[in-house]
């Protein structure tokens, strides 16, 4: 019935840059072992960079917002079978001022990083003395924040 595997209802961009830093490709199905890489057991597409050869999970939907506590944020993914709980303190919401993202928005992003990633996360705290800041610092730098992102560094 020829789904639309990367649909951009949600109104966010679906189409995927690869979270490996300085990569600069783009993600695409990965086919290998589900069909478009749609897993129906778990609802989300399995997903990889032709360029680095990365991989990671796509949730059709998005990530959903399940819980929050204070600073913490818990979204559920495709079948809630994978969650991400991220930490956007207020050091954390100074840091990314500059982005325009209120924390929600910036943990849904980092959620979405996390899961792009494919590295099996489940808590991230964007804080300055995590390993994973830097990468993620840079990823909405350079992707996520469009007025940053140079004229004609976009593959076509
Ligand atoms: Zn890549």
């Amino acid at each position: 019935m020829g789904r639309d595997y990367i649909p951009d209802h949600m109104g966010i961009e679906m189409t995927r840059v690869c979270p490996t830093p300085n990569c600069g490709g783009w993600v695409v199905p990965d086919d290998n072992r589900f069909p478009g890489g749609y897993d129906e057991g778990t609802g989300l597409i399995h997903v990889r960079c032709p360029r680095c050869t990365s991989s990671g999970l796509i949730a059709p939907d998005g990530p959903q917002l399940v819980f929050r506590l204070a600073y913490q944020y818990v979204f559920a993914f495709g079948a809630a079978s994978d969650s991400v709980t991220v930490t956007v303190t207020l050091h954390t919401q100074r840091l990314f001022a500059w982005s325009g993202f209120a924390p929600e928005l910036l943990a849904r992003h980092a959620a979405e990083w996390v899961m792009l990633r494919g590295r099996g996360e489940k808590v991230i705290a964007l804080a300055l003395d995590q390993p994973q800041f830097p990468d993620f610092f840079e990823y909405v730098r350079m992707h996520l924040v469009p007025t940053t992102v140079p004229n004609g560094s976009l593959p076509h």
